[in-house]
């Protein structure tokens, strides 16, 4: 946006204003107007009325008569800019008060401006592109738009005209809600305050909004918004009308020839995980990593009690909410359950539930009798729930990301943006959050010519790389080991004890602690026997090797080693167990296996054994191990203590 187009923005909140103090034939006002904010008392010089300020000021007039009145409006323009209502987006409800409705507009409309006054500083350069077409409106699609909107006040000129084009009805709906974070919750997003960005934008007196605020989640003042998909939209929506951008519902563009045909422009791809944009146009995903299975993952869409609200969640033994992972515990083995996460809203109460890798949702018998013991085990019912009543949708996750995500085709310069160029997991805020962070870091860039397209995409890739890395790591480990990943942290389960507890990166990366289905084939654990004056130093951790001789020729020799050496070959991390004087005491994983002979052991092996040098190390050998001749085969296995 311009000088000019945003001094239409100014003035049509200035004539809105005037409008509350001045009332018409179709605008009785007995409240007084609100206060105006300082932004709004700018003194911008008058201007001749133009029609869009014309049409907002009928808006306003139209939407607060339709208030006073109480009487349901259709969906229109007007109930897009001052909706109160908090069940319907389009109607307002009769203790909406005017001065409410209209307080919360100005306020909204003023901090917008605030927003466009900040980002308006002067660019010297003439902007890259004449125009700016963005083909699909969800979420990311609106984001683009917005922060490509607010970044045209830098422009002194020629501001390149916005359209977004939207294959969709503007009346739609859409079942999912969005957890908008602060910074500090926000690590995937590198820490971006994507809440902090729509709260510039006016979404805090978006009062309609059927939102919830989680306050304080992580201890250090973070903040989570949880909001439906559809509000979020109808807000950008409403920024975007404000902001004087050209929204088309019902219009999939002829891509890409239609955008081809448009001289300097920039076409922002947002059309979702299916993108049919970047398929016209032929853009590659990357290949997913072969053995990198889909998250499974089911929603479950519970009936609400008649006034919305959600069945009553049960407490643990701490009265606590039975948290998201605590299914690992009960519902791995029968169900393959790792973990549910409960998102109950008004009117909205839905179980997400994650699966491990091996099971197969195709089985629908599989499929409801997980859903009706993850509703037994979290739920409490005064009446028991028929689980045929639940509606189940398969949203498995894969994160798929096109290798290409900018540059330029014949006469077409695009980006891709959103699901369309990294399709999302939704649990860990990559969706929305990532999306308003990226948006922010790279769009002014390449609008102020910092950036060519091409270059876009090798910045962006990068990011969208290690992010693909993250959430194809939180897949395997949470669906192929029934582990804990939270942010950087990741937790194994001791099953006895129904808790968790923190582990290395390198061990989990290295397999321990990984939980398989007993369901599934798994090896046959193996004894690995000691003296018992090695207990103590085994449990404590001080000991984690032992040297064996495996040659039955020799006393005392194990050649069932030889058969674990072998296994381990093709099967690191074999479990096994320890014992002393035939009691187990403690489940241990074989770390690796090294193999020598009596003759090329060091004084290094000897002091990993808690001797001096070889030669102490060696005679003790001889005291257990008799003939040791200096060519015996000798194994070192190294091992960690997993279960105590
Ligand atoms: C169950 C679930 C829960 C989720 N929870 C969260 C969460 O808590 N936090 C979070 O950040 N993310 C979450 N997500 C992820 C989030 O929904 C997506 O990342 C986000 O919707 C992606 O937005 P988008 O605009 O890229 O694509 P979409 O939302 O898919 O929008 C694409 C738009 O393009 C339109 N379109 C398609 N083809 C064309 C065409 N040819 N021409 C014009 N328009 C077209 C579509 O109609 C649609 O409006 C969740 C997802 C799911 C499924």
């Amino acid at each position: 946006m311009g000088p000019t187009s945003l001094l239409r923005v100014v003035l049509s909140v200035i004539l809105v204003a005037l409008s509350f103090s001045q009332p018409d034939e179709t605008c009785d006002t007995n409240s007084a107007p609100p206060s105006l904010p300082h932004a709004l008392s700018l003194n911008t010089p008058q201007s001749p009325l133009d029609p869009s300020i014309a049409a907002l000021k009928r808006l306003y007039q139209v939407g607060l008569a339709r208030a006073q009145n109480n009487a349901n409006t259709n969906h229109d323009w007007t109930s897009l800019l001052i909706n109160s209502d908090v069940s319907s987006e389009f109607s307002f409800s009769s203790s909406s008060s005017a001065s409410n409705l209209l307080s919360n507009a100005t306020m909204f409309l003023n901090t917008l401006i605030e927003t466009s006054l900040k980002a308006a500083t002067t660019n010297p350069n003439p902007p890259p592109f004449q125009s700016i077409n963005v083909i699909g409106a969800g979420p990311v699609g609106l984001i683009n738009a917005v922060v490509a909107s607010l970044h045209n006040s830098n422009s002194n000129s020629n501001s390149p005209r916005i359209t977004i084009y939207e294959k969709r009805s503007e009346n739609f709906d859409r079942d999912i809600w969005f957890d908008v974070a602060s910074s500090s919750v926000n690590t995937l997003s590198r820490n971006y305050d994507s809440l902090n960005f729509l709260r510039s934008l006016g979404l805090q007196y978006a009062t309609h909004l059927n939102s919830t605020i989680h306050a304080n989640v992580d201890g250090a003042g973070g903040t989570i918004l949880t909001l439906p998909c559809s509000g979020l939209q109808r807000f950008l929506h409403k920024v975007l009308i404000i902001l004087d951008v050209d929204i088309r519902f019902d219009s999939p563009p002829d891509t890409p020839r239609a955008l081809l045909a448009a001289p300097n422009a920039l076409t922002i791809i947002s059309d979702g995980a299916n993108s049919q944009t970047s398929q016209t146009l032929s853009l590659e995903h990357s290949p997913t990593p072969p053995d990198t299975p889909p998250h499974k993952t089911v929603i479950a869409h519970l009936p609400s009690h008649p006034d919305g609200s959600c069945p009553a969640l049960k407490k643990d033994a701490r009265g606590k909410v039975i948290d998201p992972y605590f299914p690992g515990f009960n519902l791995f083995e029968p169900h393959g359950i790792t973990s549910v996460f409960k998102r109950f809203f008004h009117n909205h109460c839905e179980l997400q539930i994650f699966f491990s890798s091996d099971v197969d949702l195709t089985l629908t018998s599989n499929l409801d009798d997980a859903v009706h013991d993850v509703v037994y085990l979290l739920l409490e019912f005064s009446t028991p729930l028929d689980t045929t009543s639940v509606l189940i949708s398969d949203f498995s996750v894969l994160p798929k990301r096109l290798t290409n995500v900018g540059g330029q085709l014949g006469g077409l310069r695009y980006i891709v943006v959103g699901d369309a160029a990294l399709s999302a997991h939704y649990r860990l805020g990559i969706g929305v959050n990532y999306n308003i962070f990226l948006a922010n870091t790279f769009l002014p860039k390449l609008l102020s010519g910092a950036i060519p397209p091409s270059q876009y995409s090798e910045q962006v890739s990068e990011i969208h790389v290690e992010t693909q890395k993250i959430m194809l790591r939180y897949i395997k480990f949470e669906s192929e080991c029934n582990m804990v990943l939270f942010e950087d942290l990741v937790f194994a389960r001791d099953n006895s004890k129904k808790d968790y507890f923190e582990i290395d990166w390198a061990d989990a990366n290295a397999g321990l602690y990984c939980q398989k289905r007993q369901t599934k084939k798994v090896a046959k654990k193996i004894p690995l026997d000691f003296h018992p004056q090695f207990i103590d130093a085994i449990l404590g951790r001080q000991k984690t090797l032992t040297t064996r001789i495996v040659s039955s020729d020799v006393k005392g020799g194990e050649p069932q080693l030889e058969t674990i050496a072998k296994i381990l070959e093709t099967n690191p991390f074999y479990e096994t167990f320890v014992t002393a004087d035939n009691e187990i005491f403690a489940d241990i994983v074989i770390t690796g296996v090294e193999e020598f002979t009596v003759g090329t052991l060091t004084d290094r092996h000897a002091q990993d054994e808690q001797f001096k040098d070889k030669e102490v190390f060696k005679a003790k050998l001889k005291e257990f191990y008799k003939p040791l001749p200096e060519n015996e085969k000798v194994f070192i296995f190294k091992f960690k203590v997993i279960n105590k």
